[in-house]
Formats: structure tokens, C-alpha cells, sequence
């Protein structure tokens, strides 16, 4: 999401979406540094509030209550969110190695991926669920409550680690099991709960009535506390304390001390004794400079402190300043972090104690006021204000880069047209020479062929199949960008049941630093390279030229044999219509502009639209399918529309049928429209009878334009349920039966929707 029109200068990555790098985006957001692109490589899109995470558990918050969700945050940003995860570092190259997509370059890097409590002890690993991730441990809590529902006889659940997380954990879970099993007439199957503490007396780091207050809590309501027990080994079954004594448990929560990920360290970053990234009081590495660490990854050489949110959401503001004067080349200030800090730790039952040094209240009241802390914080990032967006050619710019650097691409206004707005050949063929396309033996001249244009085998009496589409940045990654245009275009040549074969690419470029361009090409190029290979199709030539914003087309073409070309026409009366892929990436992209969309619903189109048609094209084929498209521009009714008028009958679509991704209801009940959807809503009311179902709020989903979006056929009516049971069985989730072939009755070919 573009608020950030000025040339791109300097890269600022952000890796992780921590409690520090939340804080930094916002203030980011509030105060754009012109010619700075910001990218945020994120494993997981929503950040988990941790102060509210026993509440989460416990049931007094939802999901997005406890979550910062990182998208809207990103775009308000004017940043770009990668949805992947860091992997290691390349700090020669200054460049972050992730698990699914090219290294993404940094002039200036930060680093806030937390820690995750350490699984070194014997079986943890594989019998113990870790706190952290938090995606992972809340995925698991919803097993634990089924399997719980579901067993004959109370649990036994035991929680590793005495803390102030584990005993908040330990809680919240016996808190919402209670209420569950309450529910459902079985109060007397309650878990069991075992509290495990390696210290003599839990909670260590906090003050000695701290304590007490928490062993007589755990005691009334019933935790086995097993104080100075240092687990050595957890079997199926079964945990193993030093000394020898074992306790028999259903299930393993692992709540101890932070353990730091791997790859800092095997990188070369200067790590302390436990494997936390070595920082100064300014934040920066203690070995690279231009490197930055904060939260619980970080270990402030000078400032040691415990683990804790509350740091990482006070090591936010410095970080940002410091971030500034970085890309800037300015000098950086120190941090000296508090030494008390206020916790508030919950008992589960909407009761807390407040604790700070020797200091202790508790009450309701006090669960109250850190309820009111606690959504006051998550709603700086909930209720972001709208900012302008910024003027391309700041005076700011020079504080980035050379003057002379900075005329030259602010004069971009002037930079010639025709041929002159080429990019240069050696950027080019320094990017091609890392590709390696998908090579075919009927591809006579190709992308290391010197000729002016391709040249491909046909083979005899086979049909040429061609199609071109183009469009501008739908997501920030122009990695994941390259692969859903070229998955995009590949979709028409699969619903023809045709053969990709060649791709030609089209692509404008943002004006920027020639290192710049390079990497943004080389990550285009890359993703269109890997979606091509999937489909056994070479890329055999293009054209790359500069331009206002990051476009991206291709020229396909394949091969269908005459008696298998599927088309529009051919649907006959008593076909089944199957749809391959739910509907919605067009109300979705549209609320995303408007910062009004979530993480995971966008992160679930873009799954979507990434997942190929080509095996539901042969599944469909194989079942007979009388005619096909795919579903996109003109939206499911238009699509259909075509495919009644091209066969010269009437369809029937049943409304409630149609796969809808997550989140596009929402959207669309609440009006967000992509701009094409007045045209095509135009076009449907024209021809398309919609039996008193116009008022329904989901009704606008069949005029959402698609991207990438799945196929749409006809089957014979006897082979529809086979058909769709291996579509599903091929991966295709969502394939579904939306409806019906009719004889036309009366007039131009009709769709109706029906409820
Ligand atoms: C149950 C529980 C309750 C807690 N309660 C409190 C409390 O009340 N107060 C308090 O001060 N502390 C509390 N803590 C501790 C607190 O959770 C941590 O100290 C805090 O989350 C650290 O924040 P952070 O910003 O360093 O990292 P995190 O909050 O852990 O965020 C790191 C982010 O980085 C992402 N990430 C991780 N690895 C990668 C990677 N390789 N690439 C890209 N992204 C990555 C993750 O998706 C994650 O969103 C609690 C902890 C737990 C488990």
C-alpha cells in the first residue's frame, strides 16, 4: 500500500512484528521519511498482544481484542508486509534469507522475532506444546478443549514453568475449562492441573507477597504446585523430575525462560552467553553496524534485564528515533532502559495483582485497570488516523542520498518515452542471468537466444492458444506479485484445456537507484519464473520499461488439441456448474485499500489465488466438462453470463452455494467494492433474473471481480458429485456445486440467482 510516492533510496527492513516494531510502524505512519521504503518480513500477520493472552485463553477477549494485526498496520505505515519468515542473515550482502522467497535487501535492518521458551530438555520438543509461538499454542488450546469435552475421566495438564506466563496460563485454561465443562453438565470432568517450578518458590522475579497471594490462589482453586521440581524429561504420558519422581499428564504445556532463535548467532551477529543478539544502549549490534535488535531477541549489554513485553513496548520509541537517524547517517542516541517495571498478572477470573519491586495490590479493580492499559494500547493500532500521503519530490530526499542522486531521479517527470524509457540492458541481463526459467525443447529461440523475437515448434494439427493480461501491484511482495499474475494468465490457458507452453513479460518498473530496480525485478521475475515452472512453461522474452507504479503483464501461449479445446460454449441443459476456487479477492483488495481489511483474510486470498488451476483443469476435462472458464475481471455472474449466451441457455446459480474466502462477507455487507464492481453489477442487471434475492447482503459477491481466481465448468449432471469429490481430493477445499444448466426459455439467455 503506496503512501510513499518519492523515489526509493533506502531500504529499512523490519523483521518480525513484535511489540517493538509495532510501535515503530506507527510512529513510522505518523511521520513518512521520504524515499524510504520500509518492508516488515513477518512469519505470522497478527502479532499477539501478550499482556492479553491469558485473557484470550481465558475467554474475556477475542481474537482481534488480543492481536495486532500487522496489514492495515503496514499500509498506514506506507510499508510493504512480506509474509514469511526470516531464516537467517547474509550480512555481507546485506540481505535477510527468508523460508519462502528471494533475500530481501536492507540498507538498515531490525530485528524484533522475540524468543520462544527453551525446549532443551529430553522430549519437550516432541510431547511439549511451547507457549510460543502463540499461533501455535492457541491452534492447540482449541484441541485441548475438544480433547477435554471428549475424554471419559478428567485430564491431567501439566504446565513447565513457574512464572508469571505459566501461572497466568495455568489459570486462564482451568478458568475456561470450568466454563466449558460447566456447560455442558460435566463440572466434575475439570482437568487436573500441575504446576511445575525449577525455583524453590514460584514466580522468582517478582517480591515475596507476590508469591504467597499466588500460592493461595493456585491452592484454592485446587494446581498442584510442584515448587523446586526441575523437569529432566517428558515422555508420552508421563513427566520426569530430577531426583527421580514422575507424574503421569495428559498433556504438556511448556512455559519456561526465553530461549533465542539460531540464526542471529549463525549469521555473525555478536550474541550473548544465552544466544541473544548483543546490542548498545542505542540499540544497534555490538559487531554491525546499520543492524538493530529489540523485545526479547535483544540483550542490552550494559542494561541486562528479564524478558518481558513491557520492555519490548518501551524499547519501541527509541528504536524508531534511532531507525531514523540511521537511513539518515546520523549519529545515534542511547537508551537506558527502567529498572522496575509495573506487571499486572491475572488470575484468570477477571482478578489480578499488580506487583512492582517490593510493591503488591490486588483486586478486581485491579484487572479492571489493566483491562482499561491494555485496550487503550491495542487501540493505537486498531484506530489508525488518516494521514495524507506524502509529496514526491520532498526537500526531505537529500537526507537519504546524494543531491545529485536525488536531481537525477527526481527529474524522473522528464525521462524519455518510447524506447528511452527502457531499463537499462546490463540491470536486465544481470537479473536474467539469475533466472532459471523452465526449459523446452519446442522453444527453438528463447531468453538466451539473441534474436529480436521467440521462436516456438507447433506442433502439427494442434490449435495455438493465446491470451494477454496485465495489472498493477495487487500485494507488496513483488515476489508473491510475480506469482499471482503469472497463476492469473496461466488460468486462461488452463480453462481452455489447453498446454502452456511460453510467456512473454510485460513490466513497468517505479523509477529508483539502479540497485534498486534490480531487486525489485529480480523478485518479479523470480515468482513469475517459479509459477511458469510449475506449469511446465518457459519464459521466452519480455519487455521491461520504467513507469509511475510496479505493473506486471504476460503474453501466453499454449497448445489444445482440436477435439479437447474446452470453451464458453458447449454448456448443455442438465450440467452441473462447479466452481474450483471461493469468490471474494475483489472486495477483500478493496477494504485492504482502505485499511479495513485483516491480516488473515488477505493472507487467505492470497493462498488462493496462488493455488494453480492446472489440476482442476484435467480433473475436469477428465470428467467431462462441456465448456469452462475461469473466473475473473467480470466477476462469477459475468463470467457465467458469458458462458450461457455463448452456449444459448439459461443457468440457475444458488447464491448460498458459492465458496466465499474468509472475510468477504464482511466486506461486502459493509459496502467495500472494487472499482470494476459497478460496471459488472451493470451487466448483470441487465440480463441476469434475480429471483427476489437482490436484497441479500451477500448477493454483491457475484460481481466481485476475481484475480487469479478458480475455474468455472459445466459437467455432465451423473459425473458433477464424482468430479467434485476429486477436486477436493486434489486440494481444491473449497470446489463446490453452485448450480445448474437449463434450456433457455424465453428471450436472450437468463442467469437466475437463486437464495
Ligand atoms: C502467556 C504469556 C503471558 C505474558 N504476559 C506478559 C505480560 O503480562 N507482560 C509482559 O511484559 N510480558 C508478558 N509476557 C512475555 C512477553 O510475551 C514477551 O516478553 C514479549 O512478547 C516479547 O515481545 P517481542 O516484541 O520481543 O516479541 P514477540 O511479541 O514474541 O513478537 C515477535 C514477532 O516476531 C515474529 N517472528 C518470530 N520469528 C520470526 C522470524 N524468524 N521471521 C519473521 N517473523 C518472526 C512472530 O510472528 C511474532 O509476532 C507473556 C508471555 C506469555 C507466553
Amino acid at each position: 500500500m503506496n503512501r510513499q510516492p518519492a523515489p526509493v533510496l533506502k531500504d529499512l527492513v523490519l523483521i518480525g512484528g513484535g511489540h517493538s516494531h509495532a510501535i515503530v510502524l506507527r510512529m513510522l505512519g505518523m511521520d513518512l521519511i521520504p524515499g524510504l521504503r520500509v518492508t516488515v518480513v513477518a512469519r505470522d500477520v497478527h502479532t499477539p498482544y501478550s499482556g492479553m493472552l491469558p485473557g484470550l485463553i481465558a475467554g474475556h477477549y477475542s481474537f482481534d481484542d488480543a492481536h495486532i494485526d500487522l496489514e492495515p498496520l503496514a499500509g498506514f505505515a506506507g510499508a510493504r508486509l512480506f509474509h514469511d519468515e526470516a531464516v537467517g542473515l547474509d550480512l555481507a550482502g546485506r540481505a535477510v534469507l527468508c523460508r519462502n522467497r528471494p533475500p530481501v535487501p536492507y540498507d538498515v535492518l531490525s530485528i524484533n522475532v522475540g524468543a520462544r521458551p527453551s525446549l532443551a530438555v529430553a522430549g519437550a520438543q516432541a510431547q511439549g506444546v511451547p507457549v510460543k509461538p502463540i499461533g501455535a499454542l492457541v491452534a492447540r488450546w482449541e484441541q485441548l478443549q475438544a480433547r477435554v469435552l471428549a475424554a471419559s475421566r478428567p485430564l491431567q495438564v501439566a504446565v513447565v514453568g513457574a512464572g508469571a506466563a505459566g501461572i497466568e496460563l495455568t489459570l486462564a485454561m482451568q478458568h475456561a475449562l470450568r466454563r466449558l465443562l460447566a456447560e455442558a453438565g460435566r463440572a466434575d470432568d475439570t482437568p487436573a492441573f500441575h504446576l511445575f517450578g525449577a525455583t524453590a518458590r514460584i514466580l522468582p522475579t517478582h517480591n515475596r507477597r507476590v508469591a504467597a497471594k499466588f500460592m493461595r490462589v493456585l491452592r484454592a482453586r485446587g494446581v498442584q504446585v510442584h515448587a523446586g521440581a526441575r523437569v529432566c524429561e517428558v515422555t508420552p504420558g508421563e513427566v520426569r523430575i530430577e531426583g527421580g519422581e514422575t507424574c503421569a499428564v495428559d498433556e504438556v504445556i511448556w512455559a519456561t525462560e526465553a530461549g533465542a532463535p539460531a540464526w542471529p548467532a549463525a549469521a555473525g551477529l555478536a550474541v550473548d552467553g544465552d544466544g541473544f543478539i548483543a546490542v548498545a544502549d542505542t540499540l544497534e549490534s555490538t559487531s554491525h553496524p546499520g543492524v538493530f535488535a529489540a523485545g526479547d531477541v535483544a540483550a542490552v549489554v550494559n542494561h541486562p534485564r528479564e524478558k518481558a513485553g513491557v520492555f519490548a513496548v518501551r524499547q519501541g520509541r527509541p528504536l524508531h528515533a534511532n531507525l531514523r537517524r540511521a537511513v539518515r547517517g546520523e549519529p545515534l542516541a542511547p537508551f537506558r532502559p527502567q529498572r522496575a517495571f509495573l506487571s499486572l498478572i491475572t488470575t484468570g477470573d477477571r482478578y489480578a495483582v499488580a506487583s512492582r519491586g517490593a510493591w503488591s495490590v490486588e483486586g478486581r479493580w485491579v484487572w479492571k485497570w489493566k483491562d482499561w492499559i491494555d485496550r487503550r494500547f491495542m487501540h493505537r493500532f486498531s484506530r489508525l488516523p488518516d494521514m495524507p500521503a506524502e509529496d514526491a519530490a520532498d526537500p526531505e530526499l537529500v537526507r537519504l542520498a546524494p543531491p545529485e542522486q536525488v536531481q537525477e531521479l527526481a527529474g524522473a517527470g522528464m525521462r524519455c518515452a518510447g524506447c528511452g524509457s527502457k531499463v537499462g540492458a546490463t540491470i536486465l541481463d544481470r537479473v536474467l542471468s539469475r533466472l532459471s526459467p523452465y526449459q523446452r525443447s519446442d522453444v527453438v529461440a528463447g531468453l538466451d537466444a539473441l534474436d529480436d523475437a521467440a521462436i516456438e515448434r507447433v506442433p502439427d494439427g494442434m490449435l495455438a492458444v493465446r491470451t494477454v493480461d496485465a495489472f498493477p501491484a495487487l500485494v507488496d511482495d513483488p515476489y508473491l506479485f510475480g506469482r499471482i499474475t503469472a497463476n492469473h494468465c496461466l488460468g486462461d490457458i488452463h480453462a481452455m484445456g489447453a498446454e502452456p507452453r511460453s510467456a512473454l513479460a510485460i513490466v513497468t518498473v517505479p523509477v529508483g537507484p539502479e540497485e534498486k530496480t534490480e531487486a525489485l525485478l529480480r523478485d518479479l521475475l523470480a515468482g513469475v519464473v517459479e509459477a511458469l515452472r510449475e506449469a511446465e512453461t518457459a519464459l521466452v522474452g519480455g519487455h521491461t520499461t520504467e513507469g509511475a507504479e510496479l505493473t506486471l503483464g504476460l503474453a501466453l501461449s499454449g497448445v489444445a488439441d482440436p477435439a479437447r479445446v474446452l470453451r464458453k460454449r458447449g454448456m448443455q441443459p442438465g450440467n452441473r456448474l462447479l466452481l474450483t476456487a471461493p469468490v471474494g479477492t475483489g472486495t477483500l483488495f478493496a477494504a485492504r485499500m482502505r485499511r479495513r481489511s485483516k491480516g488473515r483474510w488477505i493472507a487467505g486470498a492470497v493462498q488462493s489465488m496462488l493455488q494453480s488451476s492446472r489440476g482442476a483443469a484435467g480433473c475436469l476435462a477428465a470428467h467431462g466438462a462441456t465448456a469452462c472458464t475461469d473466473v475473473t475481471g467480470f466477476g462469477l455472474l459475468g463470467h457465467l453470463l458469458g458462458m450461457a449466451r455463448a452456449s444459448d441457455v439459461d443457468a440457475r446459480l444458488t447464491l448460498s452455494a458459492i465458496p466465499i474466502l474468509e472475510g468477504a462477507r464482511e466486506t461486502v455487507a459493509r459496502g467495500y467494492l472494487s472499482s470494476l464492481h459497478p460496471h459488472n453489477a451493470r451487466l448483470g442487471r441487465d440480463a441476469a433474473a434475480n429471483d427476489g434475492v437482490a436484497g441479500n447482503p451477500i448477493y454483491p459477491i457475484v460481481f466481485d471481480p476475481q484475480t487469479a481466481g478458480g475455474l468455472l465448468a459445466s459437467v455432465p449432471g451423473e459425473r458433477a458429485g464424482a468430479c467434485l469429490q476429486e477436486l477436493r481430493a486434489l486440494g481444491y477445499d473449497h470446489a463446490a456445486d453452485v448450480g445448474s444448466v437449463e434450456p433457455r426459455v424465453q428471450g436472450d439467455p437468463h442467469v437466475h440467482v437463486d437464495p
